[in-house]
């Protein structure tokens, strides 16, 4: 199989101090012994790719999780050097690591950056205690600006902020002070997720339970376009449904699933992406574990994409994006008939006010980025080959 010329590489760190009330992410308090005997395996999937991709240049880096820092950033660094040793790490590559306030000092991100970090991804998620207590945070509004003011002092020149968005009972008033709150402490990069209360976390057994209800529509509809507005009028793009950015500051790496680049996903659950085909590791730590040292594949499930499926979820992606759809580009790749074939999806979308169609691009227009779901399902569920 040819391999890409560049790597994307996120690393899955399933390891959190405390389960917080709306995560469904692969997390969970560590056993004793757990985080250690992870961390040498996640090594040894390193050392399984290394002689796969080498001679390919890694762009970018993401420790996510998960809480990353919960490990001693020893631990971290020492990780980096290994992935420096195994592939060709570009000199200017980003790499990022993903940080709750409550788990690094001053101290703790001076040797992180030291090591090679050039990026910190901060999960304040809100400005106000009592919005970070439904959210069942580790962490206070003080505490996260705490962080925030260690990692400048450590010399972190690219902070990112994660905010939550459309909490039950939210406001647009108390929503604007999170976003001005955040705003003054002036990061590089802001992502504002809507809530999502899925199932069997604890913020979904008190919606079953009637003691919360999820936002209503018009007022979800209000928080949106008031962020867009407010961030914008302070000078950030809005490039991404979800992020917004000083110029320069976009996240290289999520720019490289948006635009569909590829990538190599290790640890548990991490997800891969490479010529057309796509593969999610096992889940579970024990079993990844066990797998990995034996020296033994850790996919758990993978497909191989048809072409004009491929085409309908790189077109999705890209309507998420400002920048939007590269037409050249994709008649390149995927043949000019197959492009023209999802002409009557894109002016459709046009009718509807939500995509900018000219000769060469497809571009959401503001209302096709509040309403993207909708847009980019058109694109997904277009008929094809
Ligand atoms: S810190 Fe993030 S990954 Fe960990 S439990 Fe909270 S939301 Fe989930």
């Amino acid at each position: 199989m040819p391999l890409p010329q560049f790597l994307a590489l996120y690393l899955h760190f399933p390891f959190c101090a405390h389960k917080c009330a709306y995560c469904d992410f692969n997390s969970h308090v560590p056993t004793p012994g757990e985080q250690a005997v992870y961390l040498q395996a996640l090594g040894q999937e390193i050392a399984l790719w290394a002689e796969a991709v080498q001679g390919r240049e890694v762009q970018t880096i993401y420790f996510g999780g998960g809480t990353p820092t919960l490990y001693p950033v020893r631990d971290l660094a020492a990780l980096l050097d290994l992935l420096r040793e195994s592939f060709t790490v570009s000199p200017d590559a980003e790499i990022t690591c993903e940080a709750n306030p409550g788990t690094v000092d001053e101290r703790y991100l001076r040797t992180l950056f030291a090591a090679g970090v050039n990026r910190l991804s901060l999960g304040v998620q809100s400005f106000q205690d009592e919005e970070l207590c439904l959210l069942g945070r580790i962490h206070t509004a003080d505490e996260a600006i705490m962080a925030m003011a260690c990692a400048r002092a450590a010399g972190c020149q690219n902070l990112s902020l994660d905010l939550i968005a459309g909490l039950p009972g939210q406001t647009l008033d108390t929503w604007g002070k999170n976003i001005r709150a955040a705003a003054v402490l002036t990061p590089e990069h802001l992502s504002c997720y809507g809530l999502s209360i899925p199932k069997g976390t604890a913020l979904g057994e008190r919606l079953v339970r009637g003691e919360i209800e999820p936002l209503d529509e018009e007022t979800s509809v209000e928080i949106w376009e008031c962020t867009d507005r407010t961030l914008t009028a302070m000078g950030y793009q809005h490039y991404e449904v979800s992020n917004f950015a000083r110029p320069g500051f976009q996240c290289r790496h999520n720019l490289t699933y948006w635009r569909g680049g590829e990538y190599l996903g290790l640890g548990v659950s991490a997800a891969s992406y490479w010529q057309g085909r796509r593969w999610t590791n096992l889940a579970e730590v024990p079993a990844y574990v066990k797998r990995v040292t034996a020296g033994q594949s850790v996919v758990e499930e993978a497909e191989s994409l048809p072409a004009g499926e491929r085409l309908r979820e790189r077109l999705m992606l890209a309507v998420r994006m400002a920048e939007g759809a590269d037409l050249l580009a994709l008649r390149a790749e995927f043949g000019a008939p197959a492009v023209a074939a999802l002409t009557p999806v894109a002016e459709e979308m046009q009718a509807a006010g939500l995509l900018e169609v000219a000769a060469d691009l497809w571009r959401p227009t503001r209302q096709g980025m509040l309403l993207n779901n909708q847009l980019g399902l058109a694109f997904l569920a277009a008929s094809g080959e």
